[in-house]
């Protein structure tokens, strides 16, 4: 006998963006079940996130949902509104720099700040190197592979200049960040099934109707989002939505390095953040001394895009960790390769522009949180509130294709509109080309 469970709204995925979806959603009143193939909340490709909270992106809209999301990782416990304050996950502040580099202008980067009212400062090459003597401020861009002879060349000048935002910082654990929002969820009612995969969306008359597992059991429901992370091509592609979009986000792998920092510069207390475009990498620190290092798919990187994210290679490619790590060691004096390499390996739901999709779909009742790109892990929670409040809008009679939902942040005030993640937006003026976003 196959069970039949009912829910006014499912959330497909419970990683940090599914997890604050169900969340927020359960905050409307609503009965909401979340279901995850994987054991646990964050399991997917959150679980091999950096992190990183910044707020360099390339629309004002982006700029703004990453200042009010910061508020959420600042202000965490009281977020969560859990009635314990042990086992949170930890917002570490650590200021970030971001050194940009010929052919990507910090003008326009600078304006959405001060439209937004990001507090920053332009530091000179001089004054990146007094206020931290262990980094070299040559520039030696544009990013370069190790089998180029000019890799090693010397700088050809100094930073012109770097834009340093003292409250940008990282969040310490990004799984237990979505198991915190899962348990709050919880407490607001959410149910949460796990080692439950999706294998069918069920709709009838242009309008979701519920879906359908592969242990036999369905659930109804007339709200279902898809906030499957890397796999959410393919609940599109159950649901029959993709036709119907304009942007398609798909699965690409990417490797993340860890490499200790010299030992004398104390990079737990002293280390800062650091986005190079100059170099192509980004960095932070983690705990222990270390440095995780990322790229930021400099044009002459190889993108790695899969057909399937769970057939994604978990084995760190050797040449790629000695590449990040020497970019970085270009940077911050006194660093060496490890004979070892080390890292995670993750998937990123990419779209064309490297911009999420939050928005409703052709399919009525039928939603997406995806194409996260790399770089949504810091909007989860403001993800979650701003996807609940397009669904109470949409539900309601609101035509949001025509006339975008807005969103006001709680904490900055600011206005997000959510038009500018539209399944639907234009891929033809260019847009960003890296997981900055
Ligand atoms: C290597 C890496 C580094 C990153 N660094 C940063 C960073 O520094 N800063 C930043 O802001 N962002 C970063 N990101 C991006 C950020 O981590 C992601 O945007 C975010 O974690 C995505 O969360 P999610 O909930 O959408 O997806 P996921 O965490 O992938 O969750 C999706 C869930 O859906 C489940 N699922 C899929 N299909 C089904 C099905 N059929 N049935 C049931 N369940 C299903 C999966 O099991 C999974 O648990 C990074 C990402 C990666 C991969």
């Amino acid at each position: 006998m196959t069970e039949t469970q009912t829910a006014d709204a499912i959330v497909i995925g419970a990683g940090v963006i599914g997890s604050a979806v169900a969340l927020e959603l359960a905050r409307q009143g609503r009965n909401v079940v979340c279901i995850d193939k994987l054991g646990g909340a964050g399991f997917g490709s959150t679980s091999s996130s950096s992190a990183v909270i910044r707020f360099t992106y390339s629309t004002k809209a982006g700029v703004a949902m990453a200042w009010e999301g910061m508020h959420y990782w600042k202000n965490w416990a009281a977020h969560l509104d859990l009635a314990r304050s042990g086992g949170l996950t930890e917002f570490k502040h650590t200021g970030m720099l971001t050194i940009f580099s010929d052919g990507v202008d910090d003008a326009p980067f600078l304006t959405r700040y001060a439209e937004v009212g990001i507090p920053h400062e332009v530091l000179t090459g001089p004054e990146i190197a007094e206020r931290w003597p262990a980094l070299d401020v040559g520039r030696y861009g544009p990013p370069k592979r190790l089998e180029d002879d000019s890799f090693w060349d010397e700088a050809t000048d100094q930073l012109p200049s770097a834009c340093f935002d003292e409250m940008a910082g990282f969040v310490s654990d990004p799984m237990l960040a979505a198991q915190n929002l899962a348990d709050a969820a919880r407490a607001s009612g959410a149910s949460f099934r796990f080692s439950s995969e999706i294998v069918a969306i069920r709709k009838a008359d242009g309008r979701v109707q519920g879906v359908d597992l592969a242990d036999g059991s369905t659930i109804d429901a007339p709200v279902v989002v898809n906030v499957a992370g890397p796999h959410s091509f393919k609940i599109n592609t159950m649901a029959g939505v993709v036709e119907g979009m304009n942007v398609v986000p798909k699965p690409m792998r990417r490797e993340v390095y860890v490499a200790p920092a010299p030992p004398e510069l104390d990079w737990d207390s002293n280390g800062i953040m650091i986005g190079d475009i100059d170099l192509g990498t980004y960095n932070r620190p983690e705990r222990g001394g270390n440095i995780v290092i990322g790229g930021v798919e400099p044009e002459c990187d190889p993108l790695e895009w899969i057909d399937e994210p769970d057939d994604a290679s978990m084995v760190l490619d050797e040449d790629e960790f000695q590449l990040h790590v020497l970019r970085v060691a270009r940077r911050v004096t006194g660093m060496g390769v490890p004979p070892h390499k080390r890292g995670v390996v993750g998937v990123y739901d990419a779209s064309d522009d490297w911009t999420p999709i939050y928005d409703r779909s052709d399919l009525d009742g039928f939603y997406m949180a995806i194409g996260s790109s790399g770089n949504q892990f810091k909007n989860a929670p403001i993800a979650g509130r701003c996807m609940a409040e397009l669904i109470r809008a949409v539900e309601n009679g609101h035509d949001h294709d025509n006339d975008p939902v807005v969103v006001k942040g709680q904490h900055t005030g600011l206005d997000i509109n959510l038009g500018t993640f539209s399944r639907n937006r234009s891929l033809d003026g260019g847009g960003p080309t890296n997981v900055l976003g």
